[in-house]
């Protein structure tokens, strides 16, 4: 995969491109990225980037051409471009996903107060961090970046992604490691015990308990399996005995 960020700052992903899962994808060959700086973009002794917005307001606005050549000259028919912005798309598991099935990612990270609406157009999507307004694309751009490359065949070791929080709609059932008394906690017995079978009934159960718990609106939307429904029943019948 080909990733592309046009930034202003692209310094500020200097060190995420030494973690650890990005780094290996690299040496791997599962990803070639590159980091432009939109501001040797913008020509000029003054590197004009920014210019203040028409009809009045505050802030300044990052203008369309720098932006727009430095988008051509890594942009292919293979490109899709996703502009980080407030007003994009939440992001979800299922968009990493779709996008680490793509050849050629291209990400604009904005400053200021946000970018001219017509470079805006040229954009295939726009893609929101969440509901709230941060300073500049780039956090939100590596947080993108980094759902995406560890979900790349050969980023992670095989099946670590599949029992994950919003992989099948639900959260992840509870992890425990040694010592198995901790503090006066322990580990459930189950998960000591060597039988397959039944721990992994437990991580089904406590997966769909942890959902209910913490996210009851993503449990609403489970459509439960047989098994599921008889584990939660015969869990419920258990509890309101107690
Ligand atoms: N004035 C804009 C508005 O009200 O919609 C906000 C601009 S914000 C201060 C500057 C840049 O940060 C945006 O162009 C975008 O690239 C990035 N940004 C801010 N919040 C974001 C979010 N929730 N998700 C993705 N990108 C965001």
């Amino acid at each position: 995969m080909k990733i592309s960020v046009l930034s202003m700052f692209p310094e500020l992903f200097d060190s995420y491109r030494q973690s650890p899962v990005f780094k290996r994808a690299v040496e791997r060959e599962l990803v070639e990225a590159s980091f432009l700086d939109v501001k040797s973009f913008a020509g000029g002794s003054f590197r004009h980037i920014d210019d203040s917005p028409f009809g009045g307001g505050l802030g300044m606005i990052m203008r369309a051409e720098p932006l727009y050549k430095a988008l051509q000259s890594v942009r292919s028919e293979k490109s899709h471009v996703v502009l980080l912005s407030p007003k994009g798309q939440p992001y979800t598991q299922k968009r990493a996903r779709e996008l680490s099935q793509m050849e050629d990612l291209i990400f604009v990270c904005g400053h200021y107060e946000g970018i001219d609406k017509r470079f805006e157009n040229l954009c295939d999507e726009m893609t929101s961090a969440g509901d709230y307004v941060l300073t500049g694309g780039e956090i939100p751009c590596m947080m993108v970046m980094d759902s995406i490359v560890r979900l790349l065949d050969g980023a992670l070791r095989k099946g670590a992604t599949e029992d994950e929080s919003h992989e099948n709609g639900l959260l992840e059932y509870p992890q425990y490691t040694k010592p198995s008394v901790w503090r006066g906690s322990e580990v459930p017995p189950v998960l000591l015990s060597g039988n397959h079978a039944e721990i992994r009934k437990w991580k089904t159960l406590s997966s769909l308990l942890e959902t209910r718990r913490l996210r009851p609106d993503l449990f609403e939307k489970h459509k439960l399996t047989e098994e599921e429904k008889n584990l939660l029943k015969e869990y419920d019948k258990e509890q309101d005995k107690n």
